[in-house]
């Protein structure tokens, strides 16, 4: 019958086992010093070093001398191209940077792949150093790849030490530990402060009057936080300073039970405690503060 369609047929052109040929003295060099560790180039005439090395320069088209140059190991990127999805074949199984490289030393850039991770972190004028293989058999797969130069590190950081409470922190922790906030009432000038403390930064007396103050007060201004805080239940969460009813210093607390873009200043709130037999002698068992639902304060 006859048809439009072009007459095709599918081929396959494959040399089982690989297609063997012979490298010739340049690249043979440059293949056998791959196999060592080594990078090398060949001078050219003009006395520029050419790598990858080829027979003949491709400027001036005259032989190359024969002499060969250590370069590198290191190099600069000149241009790279990112692969957010390697195919097969690729030398790398993850996204990667296909990127012309200079290696110190040589005048011309040979191509290679970039491991750096992500995009940002490779562009023209990363310095970048080869990754060997394990075993190397003298094929340019020697190299696995480049890698960006060391640049930063992370250290993991912890101390443990004890904080001893003192005399006044003592008072208020042990009051937080029975779900009260004890706060101290100046003789002087009246002003009450809340954690509780001991002289007056107002007019310098000896705090001797405590009080009990109500678990209730109002945010007079908050941050939204977004790194993780082990004392918070999630990212983003919200420490506020808390004005509590009848103090006249705020003290600061978690804000929750409100998405963070919600909190505001004036916002009245409520201390939320853990369970009574949960309580310690630590903020821990103040939870958060969570919204009464009260119309807001206006703050002077
Ligand atoms: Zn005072």
């Amino acid at each position: 019958m006859p048809s439009d369609e072009p007459l095709t047929a599918e081929h396959v052109l494959e040399f089982p086992g690989g297609y063997t040929r012979t490298t010739g003295p340049v690249i043979g060099r440059f293949l056998t010093e791959l196999r060592a560790g080594r990078l090398v180039g060949v001078r050219t005439a003009e006395g520029r070093v050419l790598v990858p090395p080829l027979e003949y320069d491709p400027a001036t088209g005259e032989p190359v001398t024969g002499e060969y140059v250590e370069v590198g190991p290191a190099g600069t990127v000149t241009a790279c191209a990112w692969v957010p999805e390697p195919l097969d074949g690729h030398p790398l199984d993850r996204p990667f940077a296909w990127a012309l490289i200079k290696l110190d030393g040589a005048d011309t850039a040979l191509v290679h792949a970039v491991d750096a991770g992500n995009p940002k972190a490779v562009a023209a004028g990363t310095r970048v150093w080869p990754v060997w293989r394990g075993e190397r058999t003298g094929h340019i797969t020697d190299l696995s790849c480049f890698a960006p130069e060391v640049t930063k590190i992370v250290s993991p950081v912890r101390s443990a030490y004890t904080l001893r409470a003192g005399g006044a922190l003592g008072v208020f922790l042990e009051g937080i530990g029975r779900g009260v906030f004890v706060g101290g009432r100046c003789g002087g000038c009246g002003k009450v402060y809340v954690p509780y403390r001991l002289s007056c930064p107002e007019c310098g007396l000896r705090i001797a009057e405590r009080t009990e103050l109500p678990g209730t007060g109002t945010v007079t201004t908050f941050a939204i936080n977004n790194l993780p805080d082990p004392r918070a239940p999630e990212v983003p969460f919200v420490s506020a300073y808390i004005l509590l009813d009848g103090a006249d210093v705020p003290m600061i607390a978690l804000v929750g039970g409100v998405p963070a873009h919600e909190v505001r200043h004036g916002m009245r709130v409520r201390a939320v405690w853990v369970p009574e037999d949960e309580r310690t002698p630590s903020m821990a068992s103040v939870r958060w503060f969570a919204p009464t639902g009260e119309p807001d304060v206006e703050l002077s």
